[in-house]
């Protein structure tokens, strides 16, 4: 007899859980997404810019699935509302039947309410979308600035609001463009300004020490402007205001400073703290289901010393492994485990060939290595799901090819 097991959300949880149960094949899996494709939020930094291009941050998910040899269909709508009931979830025009449900909806950013005009004048990048958008801005700029057609006097400040992960990522690597750009095509560009605003005593908050101290001194290098300390008060279309009676006049503003769960989570009974994530148990199990499991973005993760987990892909990973495991220890009949992991390391990409990180807690790199490191990891994860897309794209061609 066949086990079907439901994912929502194609993004770093989602696809590994289809990864890691896809050879089993008891199990048949259909995976939902409200998006036609994975975006690799981990690497909007280099393509907003312009270090990458649309193909290296996304992957189309209709492809990927038809890259198993069988039983991983895809549904490209939204999901709705669970009914336990009957165990179904609703999506846009379906009602898909499951034995196992994974929620795997990640994260929006949070425009925090209490900042009048964040919502209307800044933008977040943990959408394709806006990525799209917030490059052709930038692009724009330095397009304006080969042609001479802003004012040698006018300075332009692009800002970005939350010095966590992905704002110093995003802050280094367009100082980086920049700096580059400087050579090639002029002084002129250096008249665009990258503003870090947090309001954090430090950037990269919760980190260590040689973390923050080598990323701040790499982001000083490259010409950014550290704000720490700095509470943003509004916006209006030209000017951030700041508590302490200052103000910034600004072109552009990119908000990183805070996430909440995507709004599928609303549909969900269960206790959910203020950013909306779903709290799980021991097990990662909503609402004590031992069939509902819910993990990366969109739940609050603890590890076994109760410590709130980070919310980052390799957590999403890591959250999706031990599912995955879960659901197989219950069709196998042997007693689960509970949820444990760690944060094996982290790397700070900052700009061009440059990064800092830490692994195990006791390797520490910057600069080229820590580059050549981060990237060995990026190129891992890009190579395995290349290889499906690509077995995808095969098996899609013979499909075509028997149907004459
Ligand atoms: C600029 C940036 C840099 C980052 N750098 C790093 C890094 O270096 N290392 C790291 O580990 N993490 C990093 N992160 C964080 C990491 O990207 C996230 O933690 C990770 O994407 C979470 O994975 P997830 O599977 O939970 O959710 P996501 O990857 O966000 O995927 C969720 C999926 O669910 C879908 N979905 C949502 N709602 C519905 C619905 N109702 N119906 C159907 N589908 C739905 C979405 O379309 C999406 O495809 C970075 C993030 C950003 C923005």
């Amino acid at each position: 007899m066949q086990t079907h097991v439901v994912i929502i959300g194609g993004g770093y949880g989602g696809l590994r859980v289809i990864e890691s149960l896809a050879k089993h094949p008891n199990i048949t899996l259909t995976l939902i997404d409200k998006h036609p494709y994975h975006y690799l939020q981990t690497e909007a930094y280099g393509y907003i810019a312009g270090r990458f291009d649309i193909r290296d941050i996304a992957i189309d998910l209709e492809q990927w699935c038809h890259g198993f040899e069988k039983g991983v269909s895809f549904v490209h709508e939204r999901a709705h509302v669970i009914d336990y009931q009957s165990k179904k979830l609703q999506t846009d025009t379906k009602e898909i039947s499951f034995d196992y449900l994974v929620i795997a909806t990640g994260a929006q950013t949070n425009f925090f309410s209490f900042i009048e005009g964040l919502r209307e004048h800044s933008h977040g990048i943990k959408k394709l979308e806006r990525a799209y958008k917030f490059r052709q801005k930038f692009e724009d700029l330095i397009y304006k600035q080969i042609q001479h057609k802003i004012p040698l006097q006018e300075e332009i400040n692009l800002a970005i609001g939350g010095a966590g992960l992905s704002g110093v990522e995003v802050a280094a690597e367009m100082a980086n463009s920049i700096h580059t750009y400087a050579k090639t095509i002029g002084e002129r560009t250096r008249k665009i300004k990258i503003h870090l605003i947090d309001a954090s005593e430090t950037i990269l908050p919760g980190m260590s020490s040689f973390i923050i101290k080598n990323t701040h001194a790499r982001l000083q290098e490259l010409g950014v402007e550290i704000h720490t300390n700095t509470f943003i008060a509004s916006l209006d279309k030209e000017f951030i205001y700041f508590k302490d009676g200052s103000k910034l006049h600004y072109h552009f503003m990119i908000f990183t400073g805070g996430i909440k769960a995507a709004n599928f989570t609303h549909c969900i009974d269960g206790t959910k703290n203020k950013a909306e994530q779903l709290l799980p148990n021991e097990y990662l199990n909503i609402g004590e289901r031992s069939d509902i499991f819910a993990i990366g973005d969109c739940v609050a993760i603890r590890d076994s010393k109760g410590e709130i987990l980070p919310p980052t892909a390799q957590v999403a990973e890591k959250s999706a492994e031990y599912v995955a495991q879960n659901i197989l220890d219950r069709l196998y009949n042997k007693e689960p485990k509970v949820f444990d992991a760690k944060v094996s390391g982290v790397f700070v990409a900052l700009g061009g060939n440059y990064a800092v990180g830490e692994m195990f807690g006791f390797i520490k790199v910057k600069g080229y290595l820590a580059f050549l490191l981060k990237k060995a990891i990026t190129y891992a994860y890009y190579l395995g799901l290349h290889l499906r897309i690509n077995t995808g794209y095969k098996n899609r061609i013979q499909t075509m090819k028997k149907r004459g």
